[in-house]
């Protein structure tokens, strides 16, 4: 079996009104290896259960003042402190004071005189439940954190970190049939930057990359909280505009247009500029799917590349 933890990484609070008591359970503990801090009373076990932060404490039942009971009670009503687990060391073989201290929270119960084999058994099972119990929390959670860097990867493009091809369906598929149940409008931005081989073929496939970069910034902040921004594929790219008619669509595709062409990007003492193409469309009763938006999205780029570039042009349904 793994070895969870090292006695001496380990502080035990051994809590006993009686002197004594608390000097025959240091010493054990103490021989065992572990760390051992030692209180006389309820009232300095709750203070000492903040300050130390025990792994386990072992607590006398009976005490003047507040008893065992109330301080595990205590204890366990506080989410900072609440996993310390706490083994009941009592005189008392009444059955309603076992019963008591389960309720109350505690994971043991030891009865005076005890056996000290026995105790320190119970003292290292129940260490090594509550560093098991950390280490599962501690893999659940970098379980989740590795699926979600995965989804992560599996929707986004790794130039931009904008969403990809893939997302871009499957949230354009939600949007059309949201719009189609509840009769919304819904429209599709498809942009392509213009003679963009010739800013590869002029400065490099590097500066490309940086264009593609600067050029997705420029649209991110153009953008609202609902809209969907992704690449579809090399220099083309599409918004998804949620409770958006053609005419909102046209606002929104003209003011990244002007915004990208009124900008430069500044490499090597060089300022590159580029103009981008839109083709808009909006979901219209009797489209079957989000393609059939796309579809008329790619025309009227076509048709804005055709008529002369840095241009929108909406398609309406025929
Ligand atoms: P048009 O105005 O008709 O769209 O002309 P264009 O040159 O932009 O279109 P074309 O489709 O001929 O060329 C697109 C170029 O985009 C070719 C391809 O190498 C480049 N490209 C696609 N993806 C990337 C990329 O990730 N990085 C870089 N640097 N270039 C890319
Ligand atoms: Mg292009
Ligand atoms: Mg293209």
């Amino acid at each position: 079996m793994i070895k969870l933890f090292n006695p001496g990484d380990c502080l035990i609070l051994v809590v006993d009104d009686v002197k004594m008591n608390l000097q025959v359970m240091a010493n054990i503990l103490d021989k065992e290896g572990y760390e051992v801090t030692l209180v006389s009373s309820g009232y300095q076990a709750l203070e000492r259960v903040y300050s130390a932060k025990p792994d386990l404490i072992l607590l006398d039942l009976m005490m003047p003042d507040i008893d065992g009971l109330e301080v595990c009670e205590k204890i366990k009503s506080d989410p900072t402190i609440n996993d310390i687990p706490i083994i009941f060391i009592s005189a008392s073989q009444e059955q309603s004071h076992l019963l008591q201290a389960f309720e109350k929270g505690a994971v043991d119960y030891v009865t005076k005189p005890f056996n000290t084999a026995e105790l320190l058994a119970r003292v290292k099972m129940h260490l090594e439940l509550k560093y098991s119990r950390q280490k599962l929390a501690k893999l659940l959670e970098e379980q989740v954190a590795l699926v979600q860097e995965l989804e992560r990867l599996a929707n986004t493009d790794s130039l931009t970190g904008i969403w990809n091809r893939r997302h871009l369906f499957i949230i354009g598929t939600q949007e059309f049939n949201r719009s189609q149940r509840y009769n919304l409008s819904f429209s599709v931005l498809l942009i392509d930057i213009d003679h963009f081989k010739k800013i590869n073929d002029t400065y490099g496939h590097n500066i490309g990359d940086e264009v593609i970069i600067f050029m997705t910034k420029i649209v991110n902040n153009n953008l609202r909280q609902p809209d969907c921004f992704g690449r579809f594929g090399g220099e083309e790219f599409v918004i998804l505009l949620p409770e958006t008619d053609a005419d909102e669509g046209f606002i929104v595709a003209e003011r990244i247009r002007n915004s990208i062409q009124n900008q430069y990007l500044e490499v090597a003492d060089q300022k590159v500029s580029i103009t981008i193409s839109i083709g808009i469309s909006s979901y219209c009763l009797g489209d079957k799917n989000i393609d059939a938006i796309i579809q008329r999205a790619d025309q009227a780029l076509y048709q804005a590349k055709n008529q002369g570039r840095n241009q929108v042009i909406t398609q309406l349904a025929s």
